[in-house]
């Protein structure tokens, strides 16, 4: 039994407000003017659209058992993260279906997992096979997607929510996204060098966004006509953001933020197991992955990322700290922006999940500290982040 209340100012609305919860649900939320907030803030817990691990448990481990699941994301909860899509990389198909099997039945069977995780983000294996492009996923196990494929995932799947990011120059891959979308799968454009038309033939097929923009591209291309500035050229694509100051330099994030509506703009973390851990060395599916001092997730022995080692909140910090904006600005992207995408109601009023963070603002306004809940259970913040 979780019961409780809080007071604190409103992140958005700046009001002061008291919220009462009970058994994990919000059941009163008052105005209350003139109570002492001490500088804290609340504001709706951190939603992940791209989580590939976390706190050293790989989700594409075939041994991945319950308890390592519900650590990972007591994890996740701890770094504010209140709700995620639990994502799946490249893998032989049938392979990727059976795992995805396991996952969701694991998840059925625990509360903590089934609150936490929304659904299913597969990226892959319908990737561009042209180097660069693909990052850590194995081109041996790419195909060309079908409406077999579609109709698998969407089988194995149920009425979860699901996302699958595909490259669109594949053969078959319009149709495909046709068929997903008609059938409740939210298809994102990612790891390809699709023509411009291409991305547009996409669009009007019903494909709404794009997977860490700016990243699964090759270091160097061509100054004229690259795939970051096809995507940005796309007024009506939702674009997804890595906020690490390293997958996307402070210039090109700035960037994205001038060129995009605010609300087409979604961060995500893509973390493996090494987030909210030391630096080491961390398996992502069969490879071994190093993380450096720096933070960054390498291939070994390569300048290669392979995906972040960063913590939803801290992902929230370094955002503001790169356009220069309030936090809660940086805020609503990491939370209204996936929530709206994925049609999850987030709000904080009666009848909802007792899912929000309470925010210590220093005299400057940045984040100073931090107290997560979920299910009005508080999480004590990570040691690492
Ligand atoms: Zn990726």
């Amino acid at each position: 039994m979780t019961r409780g209340d809080v007071i604190a100012r409103d992140c958005w609305s700046n009001d002061i407000i008291r919220l009462r919860f009970d058994d994990g649900i919000i059941t009163e939320r008052e105005r209350a003017p003139g109570a002492e907030t001490g500088n804290w803030w609340i504001a709706p817990g951190l939603i992940d659209l791209q989580v590939n691990g976390f706190l050293g448990i790989d989700f594409q481990s075939d041994v991945i058992d319950r308890g390592q699941l519900e650590r990972a994301v007591n994890g996740l909860h701890q770094a504010g993260c209140s709700r995620f899509m639990l994502t799946l990389v490249t893998e032989q198909w049938p392979r990727l279906i059976e795992r995805l099997t396991t996952l969701r039945r694991i998840c059925a069977t625990s509360p903590l997992l089934n609150h936490a995780v929304i659904g299913w983000h597969i990226e892959g294996p319908f990737l561009s096979s042209k180097p660069g492009f693909y990052g850590a996923h194995d081109p041996d196990c790419f195909a060309d997607p079908t409406p077999v494929h579609i109709r698998q995932l969407r089988a194995a799947t149920g009425k979860d929510r699901v996302i699958l990011t595909l490259a669109p120059e594949r053969a078959g891959a319009i149709e495909a996204v046709r068929l997903a979308v008609s059938m409740g799968i939210k298809v994102f454009l990612g790891h390809t060098d699709a023509s411009a038309e291409t991305l547009a033939e996409a669009i009007r097929a019903g494909a709404t966004a794009f997977t860490h923009v700016g990243n699964g591209c090759p270091p160097l291309w061509d100054r004229h006509d690259n795939i970051t500035w096809r995507v940005l050229d796309q007024s009506d694509l939702v674009v997804t953001v890595i906020p690490d100051r390293i997958h996307v330099a402070p210039p090109l994030f700035r960037i994205i933020h001038r060129v995009k509506q605010t609300r087409s703009i979604v961060y995500i973390s893509d973390a493996m197991a090494a987030a909210g851990m030391p630096p080491g060395r961390y398996k992502l599916r069969e490879i071994e992955i190093d993380v450096g001092t720096d933070g960054v997730v390498r291939m070994p022995g390569t300048s290669q990322y392979a995906g972040s080692s960063l913590c939803p909140i801290a992902g929230v910090s370094r955002a503001a700290q790169m356009l220069g904006c309030p936090w809660q600005s940086a805020w609503a992207n990491y939370s209204l922006g996936p929530a709206e995408l994925m049609a999850l109601p987030i709000d904080l009023t009666p009848g909802m999940p007792a899912d929000f963070c309470l925010i210590k603002t220093s005299e400057d306004g940045r984040i100073d500290g931090y107290r997560s809940f979920v299910g009005g259970k508080e999480y004590a913040p990570l040691a690492i982040t």
